[in-house]
């Protein structure tokens, strides 16, 4: 178990705009997917992990313009499906304040 190398391996990377989130709640079971800008191919914007039950667990932003919190980047969400629609993807706090969590890579 461990989010550095996911069990179901590495999804093809997919291409969108800045402060675009990766579409859907749903991937295949214990992957990741990367979002690269379509206007600049090699920059990463959005990392996500997909858990058990393929719904979106983990999500790192690298780059986006909205201006929802005032992290630095790169900053994590967590995903809360206990929370409604447009609020179950919080900021992730780590325990000394940090805003990624190492054990997803
Ligand atoms: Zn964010």
């Amino acid at each position: 178990m461990g989010m550095c190398k996911p069990s179901g391996g590495i999804n093809e990377p997919i291409y969108g705009k800045v402060g675009q989130n990766i579409p859907g709640s749903f991937g295949p079971p214990n992957t990741r997917t990367d979002l690269y800008n379509i206007d600049n191919p090699k920059e990463l914007l959005q990392q996500r992990w997909y858990g058990p039950d393929g719904r979106n667990l983990w999500d790192r932003d690298w780059k986006h313009n909205d201006s929802h919190h005032n992290h630095t980047f790169p900053h994590d969400h967590y995903w809360d499906w206990t929370k409604p629609p447009g609020k179950q993807r919080p900021p992730y706090k780590g325990p000394n304040g940090e805003d990624t969590n190492n054990s997803y890579c």
